[in-house]
């Protein structure tokens, strides 16, 4: 990264009457604005746009793109997050003109070719949760879990049945929480067991009549596959709550396992993260849900349905009997369903199958190659990704989960997740996904070697300093966030 470039605001890089292009003399040039239009619609003033020309916003844009990290430029193993490399093929197709000039107001005979991709896409997401129907609506996997909670409802308000009570493992994302808080359920914490996974007992004590909806992620946040699932569910239904599987960590067992064969009513996909939508810094996404048949009625609509008329295939819109309504424009974003649209079709059912044991590799992989400086809390194997700790390496060297995140930036990788899941202390959270390379891995291993091992620990903790920014307050800078460093008071948010 380069931090002596692109310094300036665009604003401040203005000169009067420079332009990026010179328009020729159009022929009404002598007939004012004021003459066209009515005084209510004109401005007092010019509207306060930088003038500049135009490799002055081609460099300005260009250089403040390399100030960040991304997956095109760095390892990027942000853990629960899912940041594998998203192919540029995917953004050629999604360009193509069926694809980019239709509308989806357009009448759905005009729209066959998008509805039939859209139907496909159903079909496959259905095929891999084990699950058989399919909103592609939501737009992230938050959405997704809140849409599935409403749908819950909706079932539950039709059976007569008062249900309002969520449960939820302690090592859960808090957007499971967050949801049932939206969807105006309560929520109810599961310690679970001393080694990471669920205790079926706390579960049983918990449910009751109340119960609504048990959520859990599965492979879990600490990336462990829950081997009593199948139980678990069965005790939820026995007491009559549905199972809802945040499907974030699909990553691990697509094509392996299904959440529906393994006792989940209703499931969101991660299309952003699983099927390589490119994302990050909150957007866009794309989380699909799937449930079981008896949920179907209640998703959000449209759905795309395929019928035969004269002995043709025909797509079409379809709202369910008794659907909770819209959570998002049309199909939601077509763009993101749509990439994971191409992933899916280009691995095919074994190439998917292959990914996720690649990414499983990949992740046990590192935990073993830094087992000795850097061990893992929970797990023998893991399966896409690995919570270490560095609590000892605090005791004994002075360093931190986040100095040893900030000082891995100098070293030209993307941090892990940290702090989180909060059930181990000083957490630093990886998840490699499968498209790295051996030599990728390795120099990621030595980073982190060098970084644990550093004679001078002092220079670990006054690290990054190869970025553009570098310790600033947290705290502050998310609720004051600065989009310019060079804007004063720069010094107060630099630690
Ligand atoms: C990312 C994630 C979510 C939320 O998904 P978004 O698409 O970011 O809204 C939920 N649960 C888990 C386990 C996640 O990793």
């Amino acid at each position: 990264m380069n931090n002596t470039i692109a310094t300036r605001l665009i604003f401040e890089q203005s000169q009067p009457g420079r332009r990026s292009v010179s328009w020729p003399a159009a022929p009404l040039a002598d007939v004012s604005l004021q003459d066209m239009l009515p005084a209510s619609s004109l401005a007092a003033s010019p509207p306060p746009l930088p003038e500049v020309g135009e490799p002055d916003v081609v460099r300005h844009f260009v250089n403040l793109s390399t100030q960040n990290m991304s997956v095109d430029s760095h390892f990027y193993p942000l853990g629960s997050c899912t940041m594998k490399y998203n192919p540029k093929r995917h953004e050629r197709w999604a360009k193509l003109p069926g694809i980019i000039d239709v509308h989806p107001s357009q009448r759905d005979e005009d729209l066959q070719g998008l509805l039939g991709i859209l139907y496909e896409l159903q079909e496959m997401l259905a095929e891999i949760a084990g699950l058989p129907c399919v909103s592609l609506q939501p737009a992230a996997g938050a959405q997704g879990e809140l849409t599935a909670l409403l749908v819950a409802k909706a079932y539950f308000r039709s059976r007569g049945e008062e249900r309002t009570a969520v449960l939820f493992p302690a090592n859960a994302h808090g957007t499971n929480p967050a949801s049932a808080a939206a969807a105006g359920l309560t929520c109810r914490q599961l310690a679970g067991g001393p080694d990471g996974l669920l205790d079926l007992e706390e579960l049983q004590r918990a449910v009751n009549a109340q119960t609504a909806v048990f959520m859990i992620t599965n492979p879990s946040t600490l990336g462990l596959f829950e081997p009593r699932i199948a139980e678990a569910a069965r005790i939820v239904h026995a007491a009559g709550g549905l199972v809802y599987i945040d499907g974030a960590n699909m990553n691990a067992i697509m094509g392996i396992t299904r959440p529906g064969d393994f006792g989940g009513d209703m499931m969101h996909y991660n299309v952003h993260k699983t099927f390589t939508g490119p994302h990050g810094a909150g957007g866009p996404g794309a989380g699909p849900i799937a449930v079981r048949d008896f949920l179907g009625p209640f998703l959000p609509g449209p759905v795309v349905v395929r019928e035969e008329q004269n002995g043709e295939i025909v797509y079409r819109r379809h709202t369910p009997a008794s659907s909770i309504g819209r959570v998002r424009t049309f199909f939601g974003n077509v763009g993101i369903l749509l990439r994971g649209y191409f992933y899916l079709r280009t691995l095919g059912a074994r190439g998917v199958r292959d990914a996720a044991e690649q990414a499983v590799l990949n992740a046990n992989y590192l935990k073993s190659s830094l087992a000795d400086v850097l061990p893992a809390r929970y797990g023998r194997y893991c399966l896409h990704e690995f919570v270490a700790s560095a609590q000892q390496i605090l005791q004994q060297r002075g360093l931190s989960a986040m100095d040893i995140a900030k000082r891995l930036l100098d070293h030209g990788f993307h941090a892990p997740t940290v702090y989180f899941p909060l059930v181990v202390p000083e957490a630093l959270m990886i998840e490699p996904t499968e498209t790295e390379s051996l030599a990728t891995l390795d120099a990621f291993v030595d980073a982190l070697r060098k970084i644990i091992l550093e004679e001078d620990p002092a220079v670990v903790k006054s690290a990054p300093q190869t970025t553009p920014v570098c310790r600033p307050d947290e705290v502050r800078a998310a609720r004051q966030p600065m989009m310019c460093w060079t804007c004063p008071p720069a010094e107060s948010i630099v630690k």
